[in-house]
């Protein structure tokens, strides 16, 4: 197996590329792809304050150390979730990765700072755990940002994760999903804008990435991942793709093409009808917003133990 670049030992192949790297030429080809990105949505300039949403796995860490090599002012904001042991390592994995670098990471926690963990809010509203967890990490980025003086959100969702992503919203087409879900959200309405710049690179390109940069992540699946229906999807794709390399690349960027503008018009109305929070002045369709609700009905439940020590305090 040789590098396409140098014809070097590769030590990577990349089906979809039709082409092998050498981890020289890989970490380039990361990098490179990684800027194209950026270019091609606007989605950092040059002097922008970053925040990346860092939680401990490869693909934040990764997304994270990409920008700082390529010169950015990037932060990074760590959210403990309070999910048992979970919550611990990754956090573990966050700050190590941020003493190494010398670089800033900012700690939010969910049950010392609002007084609930994912597990207990979630059966407190009766939602699934992803979906209480969802809606506290955009309010906490969201926020985070905003009192930071942040002018953009990192996250790091790659390509396979927004195929699969999208595929599901198109399962069961929901419009208005389909319509939000773009590399770039401009900042408006007090959200910040938010980006995504690992979209053209794969799950397991983030993986070999981190392994060749020496970068520790956590290995572990959130235990609250169980029955998650993305899950499905992915392994769907997968599937597709092992017959069909490109297939995942040729879904997403088809859409972001030829697709998604036609659900625009869905998503701008619901932002212009957004109100301000009564208890927190975030921005909401309601009087108050999904997470001030959630805090109320978790504050009086009792805790779900998960068989696990709680997420331990920031320090
Ligand atoms: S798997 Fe679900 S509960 Fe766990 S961190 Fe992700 S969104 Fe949150
Ligand atoms: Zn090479
Ligand atoms: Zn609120």
């Amino acid at each position: 197996m040789k590098c396409r670049v140098c014809r070097g030992p590769a030590v990577i192949d990349i089906r979809r590329h039709n082409a092998n790297f050498c981890q020289e030429h890989f970490l380039r080809l990361c990098r490179d792809q990684v800027t194209k990105t950026i270019a091609e949505f606007d989605m950092i300039k040059p002097d922008d304050r970053v925040l990346v949403a860092v939680s401990g796995g490869k693909d934040s860490l990764a997304v994270w150390d990409l920008l700082l090599d390529l010169g950015y002012h990037a932060d990074g904001l760590y959210l403990g979730l309070g999910i048992g042991d979970y919550s611990d390592t990754s956090g573990d994995y966050a700050r190590a990765y941020a003493t190494d670098r010398g670089v800033r990471l900012i700690e939010v926690d969910l049950p010392t700072e609002h007084g609930f963990d994912i597990p207990t809010g979630a059966r407190a509203v009766k939602r699934a755990p992803c979906s209480a967890c969802g809606l506290s990490k955009r309010h906490l980025f969201d926020k985070a940002a905003h009192d930071g003086g942040y002018d953009v959100v990192v996250t790091g969702h790659n390509l396979d994760d927004e195929a699969a992503v999208l595929f599901g919203n198109t399962l069961r087409w929901q419009t208005d999903y389909l319509g939000r879900q773009l590399p770039v959200l401009p900042a408006r309405h007090g959200f910040p804008k938010k980006v995504k710049p690992l979209v053209r690179l794969g799950e397991r390109e983030m993986a070999a990435y981190c392994v060749l940069k020496g970068i520790d992540y956590i290995v572990e699946e959130c235990p609250m991942a169980v029955g998650n229906k993305h899950i499905g999807y992915k392994e769907a794709l997968n599937a597709l793709e092992a017959e069909s390399p490109g297939t995942k690349h040729t879904f997403y960027f088809g859409f972001l093409a030829r697709a998604a503008e036609r659900f625009h018009e869905e998503v701008e109305a619901e932002r212009d009808a957004l109100l301000s929070c009564q208890r927190c002045g975030a921005p909401t369709s309601n009087e108050v917003c999904q997470f001030c609700r959630l805090s109320e009905r978790a504050a009086g439940a009792q805790p779900v133990k998960l068989g696990a020590k709680r997420s331990a305090s920031p320090a």
